[in-house]
């Protein structure tokens, strides 16, 4: 593959790395190789180096280069999801071993690695990855991932990769960042000392809802090989339509987050405004605990808003019952506006009691703010909570 259209800039990256015009018939865009198995010129010569499509096919070849350039990794391995990516992660490890993890993860994240790798023997202690000192006294000998979200979710709260990675550096174990929220295009986090990237590419990198997969990106070629090898033995590999439609996605991610930054931005100052909301979390706004590390690690502030409401459950269920133009819907990233109340939904497999505990109150909001006009996002809001403060009733008066 040849990089001669490349450049060092990540929205020129995004359109050309991995992908070229075809040589015989000069297609712009890359073929969606739908193909389980190549032909072979003598028994175990493959002609390009592919055998069968569970091992490797030529549009996932172009969607991990693609990928590993806008990371700037060295490569790029693609699952049919971001758990079944997860899971290749932890595949690499073996009884005993351990993980120490954020307390405010993707509900998808916890249940895998408390109810399906905790049953092998793997072991997993969850910490607060916004002080790294909690991250330091936690690790072990048999530590082999720190394994941070950042911004985290629903929380949007921010871990500090750099100074993360100097505890992991010291202590010689890899450090894994989830970095589906903020996307390569706000955060880089191979650059900032992370050892590997996770996506789920089914949020802002398909960026149009239409598509479910993951990624790992990284730079050690031992570790690539590794888990190259669980994604090929254990076979959660998307196929090449799929990997056909992120690849499309890639291409726009940086108009598109320039879109949901300034919009979710906007909607996060009238949130801030209204009697009903108790509080708005966005890494943008002043009020954010972390405001200037989010200044420092990321380009802009992404396209989730958390908030909570006064009233608790009652209010957010009308609130996010009431919207039009947001859809009542869980996952994130498209194009298309979101509401949901992670208590109820996203995060309804984290018991009640660990989920407070780790701050997440009952009112809870989220909205995947997407590309629409904005004028449209803020009226539809400001009619919901008309209907969630008349619902909430007295709770709301004051
Ligand atoms: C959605 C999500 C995942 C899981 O990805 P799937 O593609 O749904 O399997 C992991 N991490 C984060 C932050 C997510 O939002």
């Amino acid at each position: 593959m040849s990089h001669n259209r490349e450049s060092d800039r990540f929205e020129t990256r995004a359109i050309h790395a991995g992908q070229e015009a075809n040589p015989e018939n000069g297609a712009i865009m890359t073929p969606v190789y739908f193909t389980s198995t190549y032909k072979q010129d003598a028994p175990a010569k493959p002609r390009g180096g592919y055998e069968y499509s569970r091992t490797s096919n030529p549009t996932r070849t172009a969607l991990q280069q693609n990928l590993a350039s806008l990371e700037g990794g060295r490569w790029g391995l693609c699952f049919s999801s971001g758990l079944a990516a997860t899971n290749a992660l932890l595949d690499r490890l073996v009884p005993g071993d351990h993980v120490v993890a954020g307390n405010d993860l993707y509900g998808g994240t916890y249940r895998i690695f408390k109810r399906v790798f905790e049953r092998y023997g793997i072991r997993f202690t969850f910490v607060d990855t916004t002080e790294p000192a909690q991250v330091e006294r936690a690790l072990e000998p048999a530590t082999k991932y720190v394994y941070v979200e950042t911004p985290s979710n629903p929380l949007l709260r921010l871990s500090d990769i750099a100074a993360i990675s100097a505890i992991t550096k010291r202590a010689k174990t890899l450090l894994v960042v989830d970095n589906t929220f903020a996307t390569p295009y706000l955060q880089q986090p191979l650059a900032l000392g992370a050892d590997l990237v996770l996506h789920s590419l089914t949020k802002y990198l398909g960026g149009h809802s239409d598509v479910v997969g993951g990624a790992l990106i990284g730079n050690d070629d031992k570790v690539r090989e590794e888990l190259a090898f669980f994604q090929n033995a254990v076979g959660g590999t998307p196929g090449p339509m799929d990997c056909f439609l992120v690849l499309r996605g890639t291409k726009t991610l940086g108009v598109r987050m320039d879109r949901h930054g300034s919009n979710a931005l906007a909607i996060a100052r009238f949130l801030e405004k209204q009697p009903l909301v108790e509080k708005v979390i966005y890494p943008g706004l002043e009020s954010h605990a972390q405001h200037a590390l989010a200044k420092r690690q990321m380009k802009n502030f992404g396209g989730m808003v958390s908030f909570e409401l006064r009233g608790g459950v009652p209010a957010g269920d009308a609130l996010a019952s009431s919207t039009r133009l947001f859809t009542l819907a869980e996952s994130l990233g498209g194009v298309e506006s979101l509401i949901e109340t992670p208590p109820s939904m996203t995060h309804a497999s984290i018991p009640p009691e660990t989920r407070r505990a780790a701050g997440l109150a009952d009112g809870l909001v989220r909205l995947s703010v997407g590309i629409e006009h904005v004028d449209d996002l803020i009226a539809d809001l400001a009619q919901a909570l008309d209907r969630a403060r008349a619902a909430a009733g007295q709770l709301a008066a004051r």
